[in-house]
């Protein structure tokens, strides 16, 4: 074999279908929240991965148990099922309210199971008049063309042909809105517990309360899709205990793995029962490396000592980003909860979110976006404060070469 390349960005253009714009940075190794690339510069890391690397990069736990189950097994598909996958639904169900576990690989694969079987439960329990799908504008499910339509950017779901029906879309934090268009007929309700990638928008309690009381009265399943917000990311293990509101669906994926890619769809026995033998189904889904290397994460995220470093973390977050804002005057609002923080531009900062992001590489700190206006934070969960403290001077410092 011939490596006789240069293995670069321009590759990318080359050999990659075009459908990202990714940096022309290329990272080749990190170690908790700080990251090397290929000619050796340091980059803090804010972005964790799209809120993916919990516990930062090659945290111990979960190389161990990366190195000790692919000295065991790596795959058995589900004709067999498998230690690490058992020991990881035990371990869901006993600190959740769900009963019952379905294994993916990623957010998209585990929103399509949820919505599956909130179809397969309609029709089993109600009949087939009962299947409308209500989810909410700017809401973000993956990229699957069912979770893509559920979601509410048509822009992500337009140009591919016809697509799956019955679906509509609420303003978010507006029950008029959504009490407009729930009805007998609606068999599901697909929500973010925090919206994410549509621009870091947290639920009012009376917004969620009120959608939960709606989908009683009208015998519709709650799905919330804590893809994001789940594991540890708001501070609570899920989003949804912090809110007083309970789903029928939960789904999660990103942090889950800390990075080796899974995903999991969470419920009650009553609703599972209706995905009977041959329903649905993964070969990857419920690996044992991924279940492995997920259950190590699980474990270190889920302690009081991670959960509340979260929060105390946030505050050293808000504090600096309110700080630079006090000099510079870019931000019109910090928001956000627990490690999900997202900085909102001012007027004269609009559709200027990438410009950000790119300064604030520059500067050797990486951060994310979610759409044009808003500069995103998802961090390990287990960043230092040294580093955050160090990844905001540098952020200012992008932040002074933009503002000046
Ligand atoms: C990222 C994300 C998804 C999609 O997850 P994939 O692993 O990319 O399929 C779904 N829902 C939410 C809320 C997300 O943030």
């Amino acid at each position: 074999m011939s490596n006789h390349f240069p293995v670069n960005r321009e590759l990318f253009d080359d050999v990659m279908v075009p459908n990202y714009a990714p940096s022309a940075v290329i990272p080749v190794r990190g170690k908790g929240s700080r990251v090397w690339d290929q000619q050796d510069n340091e980059l803090i890391d804010f972005a964790g991965g799209i809120a993916v690397n919990c516990l930062g990069h090659c945290h111990p736990a979960l190389v161990d148990a990366l190195k000790e189950q692919g000295e065991k097994i790596w795959h058995l598909s589900n004709v067999m099922t498998n230690e690490p996958a058992l020991r990881l639904a035990k371990k869901m169900v006993d600190n959740t309210f769900a009963d019952k576990v379905y294994f993916a690989n990623s957010g998209a694969e585990s929103n399509e199971a949820a919505l599956k079987l909130a179809r397969r439960w309609a029709l089993d329990v109600h009949g087939e008049d009962k299947s409308q799908i209500i989810s909410f504008k700017q809401g973000f499910h993956g990229r699957t063309f069912f979770t893509v339509t559920v979601g509410g950017q048509t822009a992500y779901s337009d140009g591919f042909g016809p697509k799956p029906g019955d679906i509509v879309h609420a303003e978010y934090n507006n029950l008029e809105s959504f009490k407009a268009l729930i009805s007998d007929k609606t068999c599901a309700v697909m929500m973010e517990p925090l919206q994410g990638e549509g621009g870091i928008v947290s639920p009012t309690a009376e917004f969620v309360k009120g959608v939960r009381e709606l989908c009683d009265q009208h015998n519709a399943l709650l799905i919330f899709d804590e893809v994001q917000t789940g594991v540890g990311r708001t501070g609570e293990l899920y989003a949804y205990m912090g809110l007083d509101v309970t789903p029928d669906i939960l789904t999660s994926a990103k942090a889950l793995g800390g990075g080796f890619p899974i995903g999991a769809m969470l419920t009650t026995t009553e609703i599972a029962k209706h995905l009977k033998i041959g329903t649905h189904g993964s070969t990857y889904g419920g690996n044992p490396l991924a279940c492995a290397v997920a259950e190590a994460a699980f474990d270190t995220v889920n302690t009081e000592e991670v959960l509340n470093g979260v929060k105390e973390k946030a505050e050293v977050y808000v504090n600096g980003l309110k700080a630079i804002n006090e000099k510079y005057n870019v931000f019109k609002e910090i928001r956000g909860k627990g490690l999900l923080i997202g900085a909102v531009l001012t007027d004269d900062y609009q559709g200027r979110a990438k410009d950000f992001l790119n300064a604030a590489m520059a500067e050797g700190v990486m951060t994310l976006v979610a759409g044009a206006n808003i500069v995103r934070f998802a961090p390990s969960l287990i960043i230092p404060n040294e580093d955050i403290v160090e990844g905001l001077a540098r952020f200012e410092r992008g932040v002074a070469k933009i503002a000046q």
